[in-house]
């Protein structure tokens, strides 16, 4: 367990005095998030939920889930998910006492929980009590030519809706018990890769009625936040009619930067250095935000986003949160927020602080 040292701790304490935007981070684990309180992140920013169910017992409903023929079979697998899923919010709201919890929607493409290797569909077809060939065939049509671009985020949502009805269930369920016990929870509900204001009203369409039944089953009066997550340009330039269904728009400065330049996070490293090498780039975009393109996108998302709705909340949660290049752009745009990997908060803060005092006559 990381520990803040007192001269340390002191600093970071007068420095609060002076920062003029919020810190959280972004966490997935319990772990993470006492490291969050640790660190004395003001909330977790991001929840990526996608990675609650890579483990080994959830790995294999999820399999089960991408084989059921119809809804009301993946709605019977994924009611096995609903108290794990539940107990994972549970903790997290727990530990960060009724600061806000940002909890991201499932984002990556269903393939990614399915073997590819010719032993591992074997053993999966044996596990399935499928034939071999009925879990290539599925594996083959679940295969993308670009997964990153396909379906993941909200498109997978909006086309396999049970999934974000159980994970909201899961998110209010966990509210009720959460408020139960301590500090009252208004949990934030998070909507990944949208480029569409329909996408949010839909998904807002399911949420909502998924809150009513809720909130009738157990007599609570929760509230809950909807944002979006901007991270395609199209979001970006439709920030303004996004805006009218969310509450909040976090810009995922990852993706962000992947669809600005059209340049693949997983394959960027093949030649990032020799354009690097050559002044093509003057540094790796994924590790210090662009502010020429992504930049003027975030500019005009954040515009646009506040056109919409007055007094719209913004935040940064792409990797480039924590640095103080994206700190200094966010708080030229009044961003509420960036949200960062927890070991970043410390200097997160410090930034923040320095360049409210630099800002200074
Ligand atoms: C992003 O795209 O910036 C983001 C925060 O989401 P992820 O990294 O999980 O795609
Ligand atoms: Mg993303």
């Amino acid at each position: 367990e990381p520990a803040l040292d007192g001269a340390f701790r002191t600093l970071l304490d007068w420095a609060d005095d002076f920062r003029d935007i919020g810190v959280r981070a972004n966490a997935d684990t319990p772990a993470d998030a006492r490291i969050a309180r640790t660190f004395a992140a003001e909330g977790i920013g991001l929840c990526r939920t996608e990675h609650m169910f890579f483990e080994e017992a959830r790995i294999g409903l999820m399999r089960e889930m991408i084989f059921a023929e119809e809804p009301a079979d993946r709605r019977a697998v994924l009611d096995r998910l609903l108290p794990l899923q539940r107990a994972d919010f549970t903790a997290l709201f727990e530990i960060m006492e009724g600061q806000p919890v940002c909890i991201r929607l499932f984002d990556p493409p269903l393939h990614e929980f399915l073997p590819s290797g010719r032993a591992g569909m074997r053993e999966l077809a044996e596990g399935l009590a499928l034939p071999l060939a009925d879990v290539e065939a599925r594996i083959e049509a679940l295969t993308e030519y670009n997964p990153m671009l396909g379906m993941r985020g909200v498109r997978l949502g909006l086309t396999v809706p049970e999934i974000y009805e159980m994970q909201a269930r899961a998110i209010f369920e966990a509210t009720v018990e959460a408020s139960g016990s301590g500090a009252p929870v208004v949990p934030e509900v998070m909507i990944p890769l949208v480029s569409a204001m329909k996408e949010v009203e839909l998904v807002k369409g399911r949420i909502d009625a998924v809150a009513a039944q809720v909130r009738a089953a157990t007599g609570s009066t929760f509230d809950y936040r909807l944002g979006v997550m901007v991270e395609t340009p199209r979001a970006a330039l439709r920030a303004e009619e996004i805006a009218q269904h969310a509450s909040f728009l976090s810009f995922g400065t990852n993706d962000l930067t992947q669809m600005t330049y059209g340049l693949s996070r997983d394959d960027a490293g093949r030649f990032m250095s020799a354009y690097v090498q050559l002044g093509v780039y003057e540094e790796d975009p994924f590790l210090t935000l662009d502010l020429e393109g992504v930049g003027e996108l975030l500019r005009i998302g954040s515009e646009r986003g506040r056109a919409g709705r007055e007094g719209i909340t913004l935040a940064l949660c792409g990797e480039h949160g924590g640095s103080r290049k994206a700190i200094d752009f966010c708080r030229g745009q009044r961003f509420d927020y960036v949200s960062c990997s927890p070991f970043r908060v410390p200097l997160a803060r410090l930034s923040a602080a320095q360049l409210a005092l630099e800002g200074r006559d």
